[in-house]
């Protein structure tokens, strides 16, 4: 039995239907799907699949495809209409492809195609196509239709493309920015070490000078801690790029947080005797897998972080053992960092801007945390509220599966 399209017009509610579809639509898909919906009633179709074209308008690539009814299993497929859909690609127009009249009894094997060039301002972006097997042949009213579809479904492609080259174009820029940045950051922070070093030695050497055993010690010590600080910033840079490209081996062992973090803990207030710390461990912790080397490397970075930002402040460290992790949590009750610069405290270069200018630093420390913990399949999140302080916290797995080493 052959089906016949339902004679129902469309009526100009439904095309306001579409328009408002595509008005409120940020998506072409979702709102191809809608409106495939709103015209079941008045043109029936089996298939419908949409192909776009690539920068050079040569190739077309299947980006969508839609079964109705009788043809649902072919959903998955789109190639029934690559060749009618390549011919809009020169014609720039309409095309039916009517099967050879009474050849073939099954239905399956006499379709009706038309496809649909999808133009912006004349520019070709791709062709939507429909099928209809069996026939009846698309009427004048279901061209329309489709031509109509085909320019609305065009119009939010396009959109959707220039709000895709808009994003890319702000990323650049966000990422030229920070190199930017990070390029004045970096050569502040070289320069200011070098500086003391050159200075504190300039002076040592003069020739027309003395200085007391004292103050030549305490030079001395300037110069050592100048010449750390340049160290340290030269190690963060190395494994910062051997982290972009995936150079950081890790060693995993079975690790004590417990003891790995009072041992970081001493390091740290021996180098920075203001520093107070508070502990508060679970009894019962489950030793994780890590690399104990670059574990501390976190922990000393986040308690520097809180020494330099947050000075005065005692710092608190909770160790759980919750579920199937650790939970660390480090606080201090600094400044605190507004909430629009946390989601990007672990790029690398970032800085929340306008803190002091003594303060010194990369914004490669939090990037460096968070590849390592990563590595251990773990994760770094902070939470903080301004005027009141900042909490890491880190998730570490009491059982990895086979970690690389
Ligand atoms: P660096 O300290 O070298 O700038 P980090 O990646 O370690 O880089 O930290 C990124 C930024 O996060 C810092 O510049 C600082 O603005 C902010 N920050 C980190 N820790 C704290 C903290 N405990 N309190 C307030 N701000 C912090």
């Amino acid at each position: 039995m052959t089906r016949t399209p339902s004679t129902q017009e469309m009526s100009p509610e439904h095309l306001n239907a579409i328009s408002k579809v595509i008005g409120q639509a940020s998506e072409w898909k979702p709102a191809l799907d809608k409106i495939i919906n709103l015209i079941r009633a008045v043109f029936i179709f089996d298939n419908l699949a949409v192909y776009l074209a690539d920068p050079n308008q040569e190739n077309l690539e299947a980006m969508y495809a839609r079964a109705m009814g009788r043809g649902r299993s072919r959903e998955a497929e789109a190639g029934w209409g690559e060749n009618i859909a390549n011919l809009t690609i020169t014609t720039r127009k309409p095309i039916l492809i009517e099967p050879n009249p009474n050849e073939e009894e099954d239905r399956l094997k006499r379709p009706y195609l038309l496809a649909i060039p999808l133009l912006v301002n004349k520019r070709y972006l791709g062709a939507i196509v429909f099928i209809r097997f069996g026939g009846p042949c698309f009427s004048q009213e279901n061209i329309e239709l489709s031509e109509f579809i085909a320019q609305q479904i065009a119009l939010l492609v396009e959109r959707q493309d220039m709000q895709k080259a808009y994003k890319m174009l702000e990323e650049q820029r966000k990422v030229a920015r920070l190199q930017e940045d990070f390029i004045s950051t970096i050569s502040h922070e070289l320069r200011s070490p070098l500086g003391f070093i050159k200075g504190y030695t300039t002076t040592l050497l003069r020739s027309d000078a003395t200085w007391d055993q004292n103050t030549q010690q305490e030079f001395l010590q300037i110069i050592d801690q100048e010449t750390d600080h340049l160290m340290e910033l030269i190690e963060n840079l190395l494994d910062s790029s051997r982290l972009q490209s995936g150079q950081l081996h890790m060693q995993f062992e079975f690790v004590r947080l417990d003891i790995l973090l009072k041992n970081v803990i001493s390091r740290c207030c021996l180098h920075d005797p203001t520093l107070v710390v508070s502990t508060d461990f679970d009894a019962n912790l489950v030793p994780i897998q890590g690399d104990s080397h670059r574990l501390a490397q976190v922990f000393e970075n986040l308690l520097s972080n809180a020494a330099k930002y947050a000075p005065g402040s005692e710092v608190m460290i909770t160790v759980k053992q919750e579920e199937n992790h650790a939970h660390i949590a480090i606080s201090d009750k600094g400044p605190g960092i507004a909430e629009q610069y946390i989601p990007s405290l672990f790029t690398r270069f970032f800085r929340v801007p306008n803190h002091s200018p003594s303060v010194h630093g990369t914004g490669l420390g939090l990037f460096i945390c968070k590849q390592i913990l990563q590595a251990h399949q773990g994760e770094i999140s902070a939470t903080s509220v301004l005027g009141q302080g900042t909490t890491f916290h880190i998730l570490l797995p009491t059982n990895p599966e086979a970690l690389e080493t």
